[in-house]
Formats: C-alpha cells, sequence, structure tokens
C-alpha cells in the first residue's frame, strides 16, 4: 500500500503547500482521506485518473478538508463520467454539506437539490467500524470543534493499518489508536502551544516515547512549523511525497 500525500497545508496554504489530502492506493481499491480544495489537480498531478477513485472519506467539515469535493463532481458530470458511485463518507453533517457546498459553487441557482454525479453517502459513527467501499474505517472524536463532530479515523486494508489524526489538539486517545499501526499520519500546525484546537510539535515531543506506532509523519504544516522545519528530528510531509506501507 502506498500514501501519496496531495496536500500537507494548513488552511492558509503555508509555504505554498496544497490543503489536505491524502490518497492511499491498495492494489485494487484507491481512496482519499480527506479532500481540500487542491486535491484534484494534486491527483492529476500525481497521475492518476479521478475516475478510479473508489471512496472519499472525510475527517470534517472545514473547508480546507472538503472544500475540494465539487471539483470531483463536475470532473464526473461533464468531463469524465464514472462507471459506478463514488462513495463519500464523513462525520454527521456530511451529505447536506457536501450538496450546499457543491449547490453555491455549481447549482442552478443554489439549489441543494441540483443534480450530482452518482454518489453514496455513510455517515461515520465514532467509536464503530464500518466498512466504506470495501475498506474497514474506524472513526472517533477528537477535540477540534465546539459544535460539530470532528474525527480522527484509523483505516485498515489488507493487513496494513494507517491512523489519521484529522484536525486536532492534542489527545492522549491518540496514544491508543496509534498502537502497532503501519503509519500515524498526525497534524503538526504548530511548533510552539498556540491557541487553536491543533497539535503542536512540544506536545508531539512530549508523548513521542508514548507512541507506538511504526512511522509516524507530521502533516497540516503551518507558518511556524516551516520556520522550524531544519531543526527537527521527527519527519515532515511534503506534497508529492510517496510514503510505502
Ligand atoms: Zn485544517
Ligand atoms: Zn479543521
Amino acid at each position: 500500500m502506498k500514501l501519496h500525500i496531495l496536500g500537507c497545508g494548513d488552511a492558509f496554504g503555508s509555504g505554498g503547500r496544497n490543503q489536505s489530502g491524502y490518497l492511499v492506493e491498495a492494489t485494487d481499491r484507491l481512496f482519499l482521506l480527506d479532500c481540500g480544495p487542491t486535491t484534484l489537480l494534486a491527483m492529476k498531478r500525481a497521475g492518476f485518473d479521478p475516475r478510479r477513485l473508489d471512496a472519499i472519506i472525510l475527517s470534517h467539515l472545514h473547508g480546507d478538508h472538503f472544500g475540494g469535493i465539487p471539483f470531483f463532481f463536475i470532473e464526473y458530470l461533464y468531463q469524465r463520467p464514472r462507471d459506478y458511485p463514488l462513495t463519500i463518507a464523513g462525520p454527521p453533517g456530511t451529505e447536506p454539506r457536501v450538496r450546499q457546498l457543491y449547490a453555491t459553487m455549481y447549482g442552478a441557482g443554489g439549489n441543494p437539490a441540483a443534480e450530482l454525479p452518482p454518489v453514496d453517502f455513510v455517515v461515520l459513527t465514532p467509536e464503530q467500524r464500518q466498512n466504506v467501499a470495501g475498506v474497514d474505517v474506524f472513526a472517533f472524536r477528537v477535540p477540534h470543534q465546539t459544535h460539530d463532530v470532528s474525527l480522527g479515523i484509523k483505516v485498515a486494508y489488507q493487513s496494513k493499518h494507517i491512523l489519521f489524526s484529522g484536525d486536532s489538539a492534542w489527545t492522549d486517545v491518540f496514544i491508543e489508536h496509534a498502537e502497532g499501526v503501519d503509519l500515524f499520519l498526525c497534524e503538526c500546525s504548530f511548533f510552539n502551544e498556540q491557541p487553536g484546537m491543533h497539535v503542536n510539535y512540544r506536545a508531539l515531543e512530549a508523548n513521542l516515547a508514548r507512541l507506538r506506532c511504526k512511522q509516524l509523519v507530521l502533516t497540516h504544516l503551518g507558518e511556524d512549523m516551516l520556520a522550524h522545519k531544519h531543526a527537527l528530528s521527527m519527519t515532515l510531509a511534503e506534497d508529492g511525497m510517496i510514503i510505502e506501507i
């Protein structure tokens, strides 16, 4: 299995990096973890036909994580029609929010009932294992938003396990879920502790010995992190990076 980093920047595109998008390539599955606005172009740049995509799995409904979906819709409606439905899985509220966003960007008169390409929506229920287009998904709540649900996501396919933090403040829940995973893709927006619900490098450093994952890669990198880039001992994601799992 391979994970292609399509976008490892934060919401501000810090350092000129794309917004969140991680493409998981397995023998007979291709799926995205998050779909920021820059994801379709980054997927094409990486040489993938967007029709091959089986599923988009969303951690939460912030624009830098799901704002790229309408571009996939118009691709499938007007450029390259799909042969089978795309599965979109995300926290409660995903379907209306995606429909609303698409209607705002391309729908007739902003009508949320505007035609979509064939899509199967799946609500990810925290603390439950679910099958999403043949991929084993376990989502759990993380502290990032006050009212809406933000999820950390663990995916398993053909005995390989990836843990993705989504956006979140540091939480010891990651220790439990990182146990034995092949890759922990952890957001790290800041170097020093800052207000806002995001992980900072200092918190990760303090907990590093407790994390028993096989690989740790930091992503969702903000300006503060990038300014310290050359002095860090942990692996930072780069757009275009391919991680063997
Ligand atoms: Zn974000
Ligand atoms: Zn967010």
